[in-house]
C-alpha cells in the first residue's frame, strides 16, 4: 500500500479524504489491467464506468453557475487512477482538459448541451490545439477558420490529438485573424461527425492511447460552436492549462509513488548475497532519494491547487513548477525503480516497464519542460524578485 500520509497535509478538508478513500476502493476493482490491445475499447469502456460512477463529474463542473472546479479533487484523482492505471488515468483527464474551455468559457447552452455528457461518460471529449508546425509555438496556429454566413469554415490539421478517433466532440483551436498571433485565435466545438472533419492517421505511442492526426476541409460549424469571443483562443487555452497543468504533476506523482510501492515490495523480497535487498546501503540511499523527490512533487502539485482553490485568478507559476519538477522527478524515480528491479525491470508488461513508458510522454505534453522553465524564469523576472 503506498504512503497516503499526504492526506494529512493542511491542504485537504474532510471531504477529499473521503474521496480519495471511495476511490481507492474504486480503483482496485476496476482499473485492474486495461486491454491495451484495443487501447479505443478500454478508453471508451473506461470513460462510461468513471461516468456511471460518478468520477467524471469531478473533471469539470456543470452547468450550475454555483459549481467550480475544485483543482485538488482533480489532482487527488488522478493521482489515485494513475497508480492503479495510465489509461483510467488518461480517460479521466481527457474528459476534463476536452470539456474545460466549455466549462470554462462556455455559454448556458453549450455548458447545458456538451457537460452532462461528458461527465456521465456518455461523450468522450478531445482538445486540439496542437499542429505539426505549433506544439510549442502555439501562436503559430495555421488552422483557419473563416465567418462565412451564419457561423465558421474550419480548414487546416491537428495532430497528437488525445481521443482523437474515438471522440465525439473536439475543442478546435483556428485562426480567426482578429490580431496578428496569439491575439488573433478562437475556439470552437466541433462534433466528431461533422461533415469535413476526418481523422487522417492514428498515431502509436509507447503508452498506448486513443491518439490522431486530424484534418478539416470546408468544415462548418455554427456561430454557436463558437467558445468566448473571436480572437479569445489563446487566453482561453491558457487558462484551461493553467488548471490541467497541476493534475499532469498529479498524475506524475501517482505513477512516482506506484513505483516507489513496487520498489519497496521488491526490496523486502529479493534476496541477493545472503540478504533482502533492502537490507543494502546503497538502495537504502535510492529509496531515500525516492521518497524524498515524491514528497517534493506532491507539495508543489498540491500547493498550486490549493492556490488555485483559494480563487486565485491564475495559478502560471506554481503550475508550471509543480508540472515541471513532478514529471522530471517521476521520470528518475521510475528510472530508479527498473534499476533495481534488475532484469524484471524492462520485462515487458511489468508493472514499472509499463511506469517507464507511461511517464515519458508527460514531461513533453500540455508544455514540455523547457516550456515550463521559460514560464517559471519569466514569472520571477517580471515580479521583480531581486535583492
Ligand atoms: C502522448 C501525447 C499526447 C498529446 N495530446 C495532445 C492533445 O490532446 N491535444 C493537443 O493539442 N496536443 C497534444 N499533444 C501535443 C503536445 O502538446 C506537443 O507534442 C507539445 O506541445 C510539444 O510540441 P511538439 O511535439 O511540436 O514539439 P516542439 O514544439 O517541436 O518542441 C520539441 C522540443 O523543443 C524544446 N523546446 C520547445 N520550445 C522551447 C523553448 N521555447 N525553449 C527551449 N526549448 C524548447 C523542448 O525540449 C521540446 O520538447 C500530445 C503529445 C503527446 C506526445
Amino acid at each position: 500500500m503506498p504512503d497516503r500520509n499526504f492526506l494529512h497535509w493542511p491542504f485537504f478538508e474532510d471531504r477529499h479524504r473521503a474521496l480519495a478513500e471511495r476511490l481507492e476502493t474504486w480503483a482496485t476493482q476496476h482499473c485492474a489491467r486495461p486491454d491495451h490491445r484495443d487501447v479505443d475499447a478500454a478508453c471508451r469502456e473506461l470513460v462510461v464506468k468513471l461516468g456511471s460512477d460518478g468520477w467524471l463529474k469531478h473533471s469539470a463542473p456543470g452547468d450550475d453557475p454555483s459549481e467550480k472546479i475544485d483543482v485538488r479533487t482533480l489532482a487527488l484523482i488522478r493521482e489515485t487512477l494513475a497508480r492503479h492505471s495510465g489509461l483510467a488515468d488518461f480517460a479521466f483527464a481527457m474528459q476534463g482538459l476536452g470539456a474545460g474551455p466549455i466549462s470554462l468559457f462556455g455559454t448556458a447552452v453549450q455548458k447545458a448541451q456538451w457537460l452532462p455528457k461528458t461527465r456521465s461518460g456518455t461523450a468522450i471529449a478531445a482538445f486540439a490545439l496542437s499542429e505539426p508546425a505549433s506544439g510549442s509555438d502555439v501562436a503559430n496556429i495555421a488552422t483557419t477558420a473563416h465567418h462565412e454566413g451564419d457561423g465558421y469554415i474550419l480548414d487546416g490539421e491537428k495532430t497528437w490529438i488525445s481521443n482523437g478517433g474515438i471522440a465525439d466532440l473536439y475543442v478546435v483551436f483556428a485562426r480567426t485573424g482578429e490580431a496578428p498571433g496569439a491575439r488573433g485565435l478562437s475556439v470552437f466545438i466541433v462534433r466528431g461527425d461533422n461533415p469535413g472533419l476526418h481523422i487522417a492517421e492514428r498515431i502509436e505511442v509507447i503508452a498506448p492511447h486513443p491518439l490522431a492526426r486530424l484534418t478539416f476541409e470546408n468544415c462548418r460549424v455554427g456561430a454557436a460552436d463558437l467558445i468566448g469571443a473571436p480572437g479569445e483562443g489563446f487566453k482561453i487555452a491558457m487558462a484551461t492549462l493553467d488548471v490541467f497543468r497541476t493534475s499532469v504533476g498529479a498524475a506524475a506523482v501517482g505513477f512516482a509513488r506506484r513505483a516507489l510501492a513496487e520498489t519497496v515490495k521488491r526490496a523486502a523480497t529479493r534476496e541477493l548475497f545472503g540478504a533482502p535487498l533492502s537490507e543494502l546501503q546503497m538502495v537504502q540511499g535510492h529509496i531515500a532519494d525516492m521518497a524524498l523527490e515524491i514528497d517534493a512533487a506532491a507539495l508543489l502539485v498540491y500547493r498550486a491547487a490549493w492556490t488555485k482553490d483559494m480563487g486565485a485568478a491564475r495559478v502560471t507559476r506554481e503550475a508550471a513548477m509543480a508540472k515541471l519538477y513532478a514529471t522530471e522527478a517521476a521520470q528518475r524515480v521510475i528510472d530508479t525503480a527498473v534499476q533495481i528491479h534488475g532484469g524484471d525491470g524492462v520485462r515487458a508488461g511489468h508493472p514499472v516497464e509499463m511506469l517507464y513508458r507511461e511517464i515519458r510522454a508527460l514531461r513533453i505534453y500540455e508544455g514540455a519542460s523547457d516550456v515550463q522553465k521559460i514560464i517559471i524564469a519569466r514569472s520571477v523576472l517580471s515580479s521583480g524578485a531581486a535583492a
